[in-house]
């Protein structure tokens, strides 16, 4: 076996969904929130219009990095909406927003490159950079400081071999958006490394409570050195589609695009032309949006009422992000408590690089009514434990 497989850990929150449904088959009030996975039905619409480009015969091979209309539409989307100006040309659609991490991390790192990756994050970048003989180079972002970015911490993990960063905003876990003093910052940080390119993973994009997160795919400078990485899976309800996809330079997307031909080949006709409607679903993802923030504020609501819990209200993404002062106990002990006691399956912390404090993730894109019931049920556990 390909000795690189063995460094790398399996998918957490995959084990913990499992979990979740394994031991629903006992026990059907178990309440899982380890996944990240929109409740709501993909808009009719999409659904639509992928069924009649189906009954179209859009059934063979389509050449190419994407169809036509649909690289268009994302070109003039990143345009108005992230002043992100991309040459249509140098748009790629692919299997979910995971692959074209995987291909972007593949295209830009050699063997023994380093990558910064900002902890706490989403559990698959390690691996993916792992699969390229890459480095990871964690840094861990501080929970007291919000999380903000430092230009100390980056610089700290920089070496003569650092060859990418990796970003997520709005971010999974912790919901915070890059705010425009970062961005600028990271703009600074860029133009002094011009050796480091930058993948800014915004599939969270839409999903945000307040202001939107900047898109460092704006900031010209170093624009070219800049991969954006999007999709439909979360924010158009649409992650059994598997659509994705990534803009770059035209140097980036020449790399990128080969490795493409050689693995994907191309996405199907008719997925594309269903995901090209979501560009006319901005009210369907506006309602979805607005029953997110109701979600959020309920249950991070009753969470942080519970004595030695701390869950503030994310910015953006559909995670609540909880800190737990409890009796000394660690995440992992945490998260098996509170599936064993409250019948609540979450993610904790560590899965995502937080090592420094007790905090789990629990997602909040599951039925207003259940997350109410695991709210309660969480906040009746930890009383147990102080009583
Ligand atoms: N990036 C982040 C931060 C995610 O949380 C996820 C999914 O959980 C993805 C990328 C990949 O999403 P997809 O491949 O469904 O587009």
């Amino acid at each position: 076996m390909n000795r690189k497989l063995e460094l790398m850990k399996p998918s957490a929150s995959m084990a913990l969904m499992a979990r979740a449904k394994e031991m629903q088959k006992t026990d059907p009030g178990v309440i899982g929130l380890a996944g990240g996975e929109p409740d709501f039905p993909t808009p009719a619409r999409i659904t639509e219009a992928a069924i009649r480009s189906l009954r179209e015969g859009n059934t063979h091979y389509t050449v190419g990095p994407g169809i036509p209309e649909l690289r268009a539409a994302i070109a003039k989307k990143l345009r108005e909406e992230n002043s992100v100006v991309c040459d249509e040309d140098c748009i790629l659609i692919t299997p979910g927003g995971k692959n074209a991490i995987y291909l972007a991390v593949h295209a830009v790192l050699n063997e023994g490159d380093e990558a910064v990756i900002l902890d706490p994050s989403w559990v698959s970048y390690e691996p993916i950079v792992l699969s390229a003989g890459g480095v990871p180079v964690r840094v861990k972002l501080d929970y007291r400081e919000d999380y903000r970015l430092s230009r100390e911490l980056l610089e700290q993990a920089v070496t003569g071999k650092t060859r990418l960063l990796i970003i997520n905003y709005p971010n999974n876990p912790t919901g915070r958006i890059l705010h425009a003093d970062e961005a600028d910052m990271l703009e600074r940080f860029l133009l002094e490394h011009p050796e480091i390119c930058l993948l800014s993973d915004e599939v969270y994009e839409k999903i945000v409570y307040g202001e939107s997160s900047v898109s460092m795919g704006s900031r010209r400078a170093v624009a070219d050195r800049v991969i954006t990485v999007n999709g439909f899976s979360k924010c158009a309800a649409m992650t059994g589609w598997r659509m994705g996809w990534l803009a770059c330079s035209p140097e980036l997307f020449r790399g990128v695009f080969k490795l493409y031909q050689h693995s994907v080949t191309c996405m199907s006709g008719f997925l594309q032309a269903g995901a090209a409607e979501a560009f006319s679903c901005g009210e369907e993802m506006e309602e979805m949006r607005a029953v997110y923030e109701q979600r959020r504020d309920l249950f991070c609501g009753i969470l942080d009422s519970i004595p030695g819990v701390r869950c503030p209200r994310p910015e953006g993404a559909f995670y609540a992000w909880a800190f737990f002062d409890v009796r000394g106990m660690s995440s992992d002990e945490m998260c098996e408590y509170l599936m064993e006691r409250a019948r609540v399956v979450g993610m904790p912390g560590t899965a995502y690089g937080e090592e420094n404090t007790a905090c789990m993730r629990f997602s909040f894109a599951n039925a207003t009514d259940e997350l109410e019931t695991a709210a309660n049920r969480i906040r009746d556990a930890i009383l147990q434990l102080q009583e």
